[in-house]
């Protein structure tokens, strides 16, 4: 019977990874054809400045809205963009659209905030990046301190020379970077000085936690490192005012997660931005930091 059941269940692992299999090739085959289909959207997540109470920024997110396979989430897409190479020309797309939108919002003195955009290691590889930029801010008459890179530690650490130098070249331009994720990747810790950063985003696995003193160890280390080195610090996946308290208790004062607001798409974001933003407005009670 063991035998019967342990064959059973080979045969569903087996189905699954083939389902798995086919929807990969099919995701593949469809991803081409996704950006001149225009099912590709971007999403965009407020970032809250909780000392000023106000929208300080946003993060441009992507979403692939298939037609028949529904909405694709970029934990499944990414990487396939990324093996496939067609990221470079996603993100070429990505940097324009928020450049485009930003300068639209700042037209119709809707918000004018820094629009932040993630980084893949293609990108970097490409050498396109620069030049991508550029002709984005060129197109659309965006303020270059209006438009962010999020990076993150592997990509920092890939090619650590080579990223340095193209940051140093967007640097000069004057175009906002931050470091995604940190504390979980690849540890880019011994070069963090070298790196010419302008934020550090906390990553959500320590927020999510920040209940263990363990994790309050980790996060407070972080603030101090980004206070020392002169980087500002922005939490991410904010969704408690447990959470909110702990991290004002601990000197950090920009936020991001849903407990602000999800990731929404333009029209959202801007009905959001007119009316749901007053109702975060109101201060959360600052916990005593413990000694
Ligand atoms: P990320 O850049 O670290 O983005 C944060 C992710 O956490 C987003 O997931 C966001 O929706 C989610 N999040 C934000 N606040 C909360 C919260 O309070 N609770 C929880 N549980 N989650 C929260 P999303 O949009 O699914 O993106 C996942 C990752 O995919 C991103 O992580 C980023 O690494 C990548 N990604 C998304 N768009 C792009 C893109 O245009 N280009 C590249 N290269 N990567 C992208
Ligand atoms: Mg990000
Ligand atoms: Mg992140
Ligand atoms: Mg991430």
């Amino acid at each position: 019977r063991a035998k019967e059941a342990g064959k059973n269940q080979y045969q569903f692992f087996d189905e699954e990874t083939d389902r798995l299999l086919v929807r990969k090739l099919e995701l593949e085959r469809d991803l081409r054809k996704a950006l001149i289909n225009e099912e590709l959207v971007i999403y965009y997540q407020p970032k809250w400045d909780a000392e000023s109470n106000c929208v300080s920024g946003m993060e441009a997110l992507m979403r692939w809205h298939h037609p028949q396979l529904g909405t694709i989430m970029p934990i499944e897409f990414i990487p396939i963009a990324e093996e496939t190479g067609l990221i470079v020309a996603m993100t070429r797309w990505m940097i324009r659209e928020v450049c485009k939108q930003n300068a639209e919002w700042q037209l119709h003195n809707l918000v004018h905030v820094c629009v932040s955009v993630n980084m893949s290691v293609r990108v970097f590889e490409s050498g396109e990046l620069t030049e991508m930029v550029v002709e984005a801010l060129k197109a659309f008459a965006i303020k270059p301190g209006d438009l962010e890179l999020e990076i993150t530690e592997s990509i920092a650490m890939y090619d650590l020379k080579d990223t340095i130098q193209q940051l140093r070249k967007l640097k000069e331009l004057g175009v906002r970077v931050s470091m995604d994720d940190f504390g979980t990747g690849y540890s880019s810790l011994g070069s963090l000085d070298e790196l010419p950063i302008d934020a550090l985003k906390i990553d959500q696995n320590f927020i999510r936690q920040s209940g263990l003193p363990s994790k309050q160890a980790i996060i407070s280390t972080i603030i101090t490192i980004a206070n020392l080195l002169n980087l500002e610090v922005i939490a991410e996946g904010v969704e408690t005012e447990e959470q909110i308290g702990f991290l004002k208790s601990r000197g950090c004062r920009v936020m991001q997660g849903y407990y602000y607001g999800k990731p929404m798409d333009a029209k959202a974001v801007e009905a959001w931005l007119l009316h749901a933003a007053n109702s975060v407005k109101e201060e959360v009670t600052v916990e005593v930091a413990s000694a």
